[in-house]
């Protein structure tokens, strides 16, 4: 028989789970559970429309049974089952889709703990078994077969025969050593607490035959005798281990803290506890039970179109939709969960539920529970909030712009932005409530990264004044200024482009007369630049630097970098402003040189310009020629 060697990636994940000496082994009873328990949901899910399953609800069950003279411990049930392609696919690689994510965290130096915290699926079962069996059928087909490894080395697929659709897992424990007992595994009392500890809530019954001790009961007729001893016998009983009860199902004050994570994690395979769990039932015009957590991190495809958004949909208790997008808005759409409403019918198709009032009433709520819980985080738990918006505070942001700022009243309230003064986030409420009562602008400074703006020579004159500079270091942050347009009475002001409102009347006045004696150095500076710059000005706004650009009305440098970079063909650019500050030595220098030396003079407007464009982080359109005009001028 043929021999299949395991794919590159799973071979690593199963020598990872037989060498392992992770302690809590004894997670692959609920991983296998947990498998068997989805292909169930898939039968289940068949039997509502499909006749031909013939089965019911109440037929659905995963079933234990242990030998301990073999060794053998085989975990079945009737759910969908697996054809040969599917047993090779499932079973020969690792489908899960965090193995990416797993196996970045396997050359971040493999530590064995990440088993226990990211459901390794059905590898597991190596951590515990010298040899693994899979037979198989799947529903609708006449044939089972048969997927045997005892590790490493590779698996065999063969034909077999199996009585109705299902699967059985056939796990042969290894022997016991001095540091474990695999054998406990074998034992139903042991299986009865690992089923508690960590499948209790899975939805159909986990039954096993345990032996019992059961006082014998007296046959009729014959007398009691005074002395006897109670005379005991075994029964067989068939016994159901699990409560079924759904966690979302259970009370909130019965539920720990660990297992709102362990049921998280289980079910959306990630390794770290979420930040907040919300766990609410409404009874009225719709009645349903959601639990939804909010992630600590965002997920490695996050921000890539395989991310998939939605929550988990039932119908009383039963799954009938995996990823049900029109619950969660696009804002929120990091969100996890479940939901499970009794007013919606079993058999609804995708289209429908699309249109479905109930539906809808459902996802207004969950959009305000959500809200409701982030602003919590927020005002009590800061920190953990920070931790928040550094994982998804992006996704609220583009939720501000998206839709014609339809959501920004929603939103807001959640956005933090670095504020200079105080060194750390803000919202922008308390922004505008720390501003002194003369200031009449919100002030923002965009580019790279807050070292950068931290050298702005525009923020000088706003900073001087005692007033705060938000640091927007986001690409999308100056089109939330944008589309916000203003926190309650202040509107947005960026420090590098707008007129900053800072100069008193008689200041302008000065500033007009400065404007006019300045003519001829402007004039001069326009004529040798050209059409490279829309306008040369003076600058109110510079201190101890000679230079700067300021980008035309509409459109500010930094949101031109980022229109071409997601698209390479924009063709339109901010217009460039060159200011000049008159007060500074190199004015002097160049009015002198005009006077002089005019092709030096010109070599001087040059150079401004260039260094102009390198202060704003803008190209140099010929940086050879630059390097050149410099060297000219040092000569
Ligand atoms: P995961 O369950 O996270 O996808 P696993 O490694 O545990 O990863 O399982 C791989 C796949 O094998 C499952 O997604 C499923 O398609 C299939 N599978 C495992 N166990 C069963 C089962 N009892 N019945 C049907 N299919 C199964």
């Amino acid at each position: 028989m043929e021999k299949k060697e395991f794919q590159a990636e799973s071979k690593r994940l199963l020598d990872l789970m037989i060498n392992s000496i992770y302690t809590n082994q004894e997670i692959f009873l609920r991983e296998i559970i947990s498998n068997a328990s989805d292909a169930i949901d898939k039968l289940a899910y068949q039997a509502l429309t499909d006749q031909s399953v013939g089965l019911n609800r109440s037929d659905f069950a995963i079933t234990l049974k242990a030998d301990e003279k073999y060794r053998l411990l085989t975990i079945s049930d009737n759910g969908i089952g697996m054809t040969q392609e599917e047993m090779e696919e499932n079973l020969g690689t690792i489908a899960k889709s965090g193995s990416l994510q797993f196996k970045k965290d396997l050359a971040a130096d493999a530590d064995v703990d990440i088993i226990g915290q990211f459901g390794v699926g059905f590898y597991s079962a190596f951590m515990v078994s010298e040899a693994v069996t899979v037979i198989s059928k799947k529903f609708g087909s006449d044939q089972a077969y048969m997927w045997q490894s005892s590790g490493a080395d590779g698996y065999t697929i063969t034909p077999c025969e199996r009585d109705g659709a299902g699967t059985d897992v056939i796990l042969k424990l290894k022997a016991d050593t001095e540091d474990e007992n695999y054998s406990r595994f074998l034992k139903s009392y042991e299986l009865r607490s690992l089923v508690k500890k960590y499948s209790d809530y899975i939805r159909y019954p986990i039954k096993m035959d345990v032996e019992t001790q059961k006082l014998k009961e007296q046959p009729e007729g014959e007398e009691k005798k005074e002395d006897a001893k109670p005379e005991y016998e075994t029964v067989v009983e068939t016994e159901t281990f699990n409560s079924m009860v759904p966690l979302w199902q259970r009370k909130k004050k019965d539920i720990t803290e660990d297992e709102y994570a362990q049921f998280y994690r289980d079910k959306f395979f990630d390794f770290e506890a979420p930040l907040s769990t919300i766990h609410f039932s409404v009874e009225g015009a719709v009645t349903y039970q959601a639990m939804l957590f909010i992630p600590a991190r965002a997920p490695y495809d996050y921000y890539t179109k395989d991310y998939k958004k939605g929550l988990q949909l039932y119908s009383s208790g039963v799954l009938i939709m995996e990823n049900c997008a029109d619950l969660l808005p696009e804002h929120f759409r990091f969100v996890r969960g479940v939901v499970d409403s009794q007013d919606l019918s079993l058999n609804i198709s995708r289209e429908m539920l699309q249109h479905d009032r109930q539906l809808k009433i459902i996802a207004n709520n969950l959009e305000k529970k959500i809200k409701a819980e982030l602003v919590r985080m927020e005002k009590d738990d800061r920190e953990k909030y920070e931790k928040f918006f550094a994982a998804f505070g992006r996704q609220l942001k583009y939720g501000v712009v998206a839709d014609y700022g339809t959501h920004k009243d929603l939103l807001q309230e959640l956005l933090l932005f670095w504020s200079s003064k105080e060194n750390k986030l803000v919202t922008l409420q308390e922004y505008v409530d720390a501003m002194p009562e003369d200031q009449k602008f919100i002030y923002f400074a965009a580019g790279e990264s807050r070292s950068r703006l931290q050298q702005l020579p525009q923020a000088e004159p706003v900073q001087e004044k005692g007033y705060d500079i938000l640091f927007f270091t986001d690409e999308v942050d100056e089109f939330v200024a944008q589309t916000l347009m203003k926190v309650g009475e202040k509107e947005f002001r960026n420090v590098a482009a707008d007129d900053l409102g800072l100069q008193t009347e008689e200041e302008k006045k000065a500033a007009e007369e400065t404007e006019t004696e300045a003519k001829d150095v402007l004039d001069f500076l326009k004529e040798t630049l050209g059409e490279k710059v829309k306008e040369v000005r003076l600058s109110k706004a510079l201190k101890s630097h000679p230079v700067c650009l300021a980008p035309d009305a509409g459109m500010s440098f930094e949101m031109e970098k980022y229109m071409k970079r997601v698209n390479p063909d924009f063709a339109y650019e901010a217009g460039r402003i060159l200011e000049i500050n008159a007060g500074h030595p190199v004015f002097a220098a160049l009015r002198s040189a005009m006077e002089s030396d005019p092709e030096k003079a010109k070599k001087y407007a040059r150079l401004l310009y260039s260094q102009a464009l390198l202060m704003a982080d803008l190209p140099l359109e010929n940086p050879t020629e630059y390097t050149d005009l410099v060297c000219s001028l040092m000569q």
